[in-house]
């Protein structure tokens, strides 16, 4: 099978952030600041990307707009070629920071919201203040004329919510309104039992964005991302390992999915020292997982397994102890018993207990000021 291009980069810009949420997916293991790429690096990784045949670049982190230099890597990326994509919380966002990323062309703006309230947001993005400062930068963002998603992520904690944060959405100009049940990686897993959701909240959740999405229908686009929890067949997750999408990490390793770094047996090739079209092309970690041939049973002989890829090595290595197997997501798998008993035991989880996101990887129930997340 020809490996193809890839489309899109996911550029991790930092992993510095003054929010501390409890969904957070990065790693647990964070890269500090020391060792995040410079300006010319970054800007080198665009136009690699661009001559590898990416068409579209999202800056994320962490929260890019920690990077001083953020006005200067989006100029680079659309003097590239590069549509450019900034998801940022907001909370560092300036009236003239906003006007200054459209006049450089900046594209597109996805703004995070963690709930409708600004009490809970405020408790579960673990900063004080911060869903105001959201709703203001909102604000700057719809004067510029800027396209406007807000990402909503929803769990047990906000899911009651769920029809005060869409009228949010509407109120704060977006575009579209993206509602992602959380995903268990990094932190969110650790988080796991306090974050799922019944199958029962799950099933009204879905119900109430159907009948939403009919009611807004050509004012609001919404979409929608199910947990991988509560179904029965995996998504492909980014389109397939090695595909279509890779991150470049702060610290400048290259990686098929912003988890792949949870899975031992992997190298990641950096791009301080090999070109990326190597990498794409033949690094160990891309090629550890691409295409079929590594597939066992019962995927190796199904008939989906060039729609789903197998579903997510992380979720397999994370939930099995081994990448490879069949992601237990899925029914067919022998493991899908651990996914039904994960949720079984959110199910009788009652509690709030969580460990806010931290670097040093901590465990704490207190979550770290702004300014000594953003210095890390
Ligand atoms: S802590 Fe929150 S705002 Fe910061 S990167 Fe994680 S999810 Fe995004
Ligand atoms: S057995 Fe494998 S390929 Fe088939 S649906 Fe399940 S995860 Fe997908």
């Amino acid at each position: 099978m020809t490996t193809p291009a890839p489309l899109g980069l996911l550029a991790e810009l930092t992993h510095r952030c003054p929010q501390s949420c409890v969904y957070c997916s990065n790693p647990i293991d964070l890269t500090r600041k020391s060792s995040e790429l410079s300006t010319e690096e970054w800007m080198g990784v665009f136009q690699q990307a661009v001559d590898l045949g990416v068409v579209h670049v999202h800056l994320s982190g962490g929260e890019p707009t920690v990077r001083n230099d953020l006005v200067q890597l989006v100029e680079a990326a659309r003097e590239a070629g590069l549509y450019t994509n900034l998801i940022t919380s907001g909370t560092l966002l300036s009236e003239e920071g906003v006007h200054t990323l459209s006049e450089v062309g900046l594209d597109h703006i996805q703004l995070s919201i963690e709930d409708s309230d600004p009490g809970l947001a405020d408790h579960i993005g673990g900063l004080s203040g911060a869903h105001l400062r959201k709703l203001t930068a909102a604000s700057w963002i719809r004067d510029t004329g800027l396209r406007l998603t807000v990402n909503a992520v929803v769990h047990r904690q906000n899911l009651h919510h769920l029809d005060d944060i869409i009228d949010l959405a509407l109120s704060m100009g977006a575009d579209r309104l993206e509602i992602a049940h959380a995903q268990y990686q990094g932190w969110a897993l650790k988080n796991r039992d306090v974050l799922m959701p019944t199958r029962a909240q799950l099933d009204e959740a879905t119900q109430r964005v159907e009948t939403r999405r009919e009611q807004l229908r050509g004012n609001l686009k919404i979409d929608y991302v199910v947990s991988d929890y509560h179904g029965i067949r995996p998504k492909a997750c980014m389109g397939g390992w090695g595909r279509q999408f890779f991150v470049v990490a702060p610290d400048g390793r290259v990686l098929p999915c912003h988890g792949a770094d949870s899975i031992p047996e992997l190298c990641f090739d950096n791009v301080r020292d090999t070109a990326l079209d190597e990498i794409w092309f033949h690094g160990q970690a891309f090629e550890r997982f691409r295409g079929t041939d590594w597939m066992p049973e019962p995927c190796q002989s199904c008939p989906e397994k060039t729609k789903d890829w197998g579903g997510c090595r992380c979720q397999a290595f994370a939930l099995t102890g081994n990448a490879e197997n069949t992601d237990p997501v899925c029914d067919l798998s022998p493991n899908h018993h651990l996914v039904e008993s994960a949720v079984e035991r959110a199910v009788a989880e009652q509690g709030q207990s969580w460990e806010y996101r931290s670097f040093g990887g901590q465990s704490s129930s207190l979550h770290p000021t702004a300014s000594q997340d953003i210095e890390e």
